[in-house]
């Protein structure tokens, strides 16, 4: 096995020329072809970004293909050790990564080196451990009917069954810009671990950091082919990978009508798919909460990562004798500690939208909220150093005139049918909106078609699990936000998605099962 080494990152993404990683070589798209990337704080021009297509993704695929037998065959100390390598060499460059991040999709940088980047040497650390304890043979004695011999008498007999982890295969790995080099990450580590090979096709808006992780990947030992980046847009590479008849699984990261599409034809192909997607997260407050507390998680819980989290608590209930005080605290709060601007700038809370389009889409719900008469409020912090803020929300920060910056916005008045409520806005947008009774927060907090993650908030103990478990989310927090075990499932219900991430749920999606059984 190699030793790591030291890796050179550059700390410009300007200085960084993306190729696609096929086979453990870094090649241009075999068109030539590349896509512009922005720099979404200042509007100008970043990097190029393969535009990669069909050939590209049968050249990856063809290599990972080929790493297979070997890898999957590689000692479990092995392939752990190398995991941990990774994560070392990401822990190593954890300031550049995380500077990288941040120029590539916006956000501040001290987010990404506290947040981000920790938690993707994280996942290789921890799923390191995983396969060291064991999680691919599990045995057990059990009584059976089983049919003794051909003349179909029944009777009863004792054997041994055995559960069997097996490497799936080739994997197709496709992750979103919000959290970019994380989510593509949280998808290669247990993947790899268990003794799959893949294809990763990180989003061709935010490419920086998963073309740096291959300079990291090939540091840390990882075998030629055994990941493969490509990179490019969706429609092209992405569909290409979901289609290709040699990939066995698909984890997917994303929104929900692409997940849809991708479920729709993986699934029709007979392939296992891992849906994770989008989010419209309820928060229920109670009058007897710690009202404190309460809003200064839900100030972040509304705003943090310029909103673009698909866990953000973006629809905020609250008991209608306390909702004046709330609204007036949450305010307060934010216009006290939500500061937007430079992302390089250590007081930021957050920066601007990933993209002008982006940026255009959530403006376009913030007009929408005018248009429908609902109440909308722009709660600029006054060290925001703005030189303009237009009706629709836009903030223009000095110094950064061509970023997309967006004003941390409180929508109220707002009806529950409204697409402001039942929809992803995902931005710096929040509906905060009465309730009555209990049954009515249930009621309000499920009328979704979304179903991934919540937040209950009283000091009554009894009142809060009762409410957390009628609520219809993967992941539903008691008094808190954003604590995700890595060792507890991750993932939503309804139009959220279909499997769940993390832990020994991971290694069931990237594994094939089998039952083994035989006499005593
Ligand atoms: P997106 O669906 O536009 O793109 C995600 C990825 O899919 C990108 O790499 C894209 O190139 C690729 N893609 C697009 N069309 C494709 C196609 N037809 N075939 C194959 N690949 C295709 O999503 P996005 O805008 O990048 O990310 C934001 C979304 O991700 C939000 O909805 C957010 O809630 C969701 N998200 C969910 C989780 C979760 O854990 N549930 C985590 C992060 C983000």
């Amino acid at each position: 096995m190699a030793l790591s080494k030291f890796v050179d990152i550059p700390s410009n993404a300007k200085n960084i020329k993306i190729l696609n990683y096929i086979g453990g070589k870094h090649v241009p798209p075999v068109s030539g072809q590349y896509l512009q990337s922005y720099n979404p704080a200042t509007g100008d021009k970043l990097t190029m970004v393969p535009d990669s297509s069909k050939i590209d993704i049968d050249n990856a695929v063809f290599a990972a293909k080929k790493a297979f037998p070997a890898w999957s065959t590689t000692s479990i100390a092995e392939r752990a050790a190398i995991l941990n390598q990774v994560a070392d060499l990401i822990e190593q460059n954890m300031y550049q990564l995380g500077r990288l991040e941040s120029q590539d999709q916006g956000k501040p940088v001290a987010a990404a080196v506290s947040f981000d980047i920790p938690n993707c040497a994280d996942k290789f650390r921890k799923f390191a451990k995983l396969i060291l304890d064991g999680f691919n043979e599990v045995s057990l004695t059990m009584e059976t009917t089983a049919t003794k011999n051909s003349i179909s008498k029944k009777e009863m007999a004792t054997v041994t069954a055995v559960t069997q982890h097996i490497p799936a295969g080739v994997a197709g790995l496709i992750s979103p810009w919000n959290m970019p080099l994380q989510m593509a990450c949280s998808k290669i580590a247990p993947c790899i671990a268990v003794g799959n090979t893949c294809v990763v096709k990180p989003t061709e808006i935010t490419s920086v950091t998963a073309f740096v992780l291959t300079q990291i990947l090939e540091a840390a030992g990882v075998p030629p082919g055994v990941v493969n980046i490509v990179f490019g847009t969706g429609i092209n590479a992405g569909e290409a990978l979901v289609k290709h008849k040699d990939v066995r699984l698909i984890s997917f990261t994303g929104g929900s009508l692409t997940g849809s599409r991708i479920g729709a034809i993986a699934g029709g192909l007979y392939k296992r798919v891992a849906l994770e997607l989008g989010g419209k997260g309820p928060s229920v407050v109670f009058k007897d909460c710690d009202i404190e507390h309460t809003i200064t998680t839900n100030v972040r819980a509304a705003y943090q990562n310029q909103g673009e989290l698909c866990l953000c608590a973006s629809r905020q209930y609250v008991q209608q004798d306390i909702y004046d005080e709330y609204l007036q605290k949450f305010r307060q709060k934010t216009l006290s500690e939500v500061v937007v601007g430079n992302p390089a700038d250590s007081k930021t809370f957050y920066g601007p939208m990933v993209s002008k389009q982006h940026m255009e889409k959530v403006l376009s719900y913030i007009r929408l909220a005018q248009e429908e008469g609902a109440t909308v409020e722009f709660l600029v912090n006054p060290d925001a150093e703005h030189t303009n803020l237009s009706s629709d929300g836009r903030l223009t920060i000095k110094g950064f005139e061509g970023g997309y910056y967006i004003a941390p916005t409180l929508i109220t008045n707002v009806k529950q049918s409204s697409r402001l409520v039942q929809e992803e806005i995902f931005g710096p947008v929040v509906c905060v909106m009465p309730f009555q009774t209990e049954d009515e927060a249930v009621k309000l907090a499920n009328d979704t078609q979304y179903g991934l993650t919540a937040s209950v908030w009283t000091l009554d103990k009894e009142k809060l699990l009762r409410v957390m478990k009628q609520i219809n989310a993967g992941s539903v927090w008691g008094n808190g936000w954003l604590i995700i075990g890595s060792d507890m499932p991750f993932g939503g219900m309804g139009c959220s998605g279909t499997t769940r991430e993390g832990g020994k749920w991971c290694l069931d999606f990237y594994t094939e099962t089998k039952a083994l059984y035989y006499p005593e």
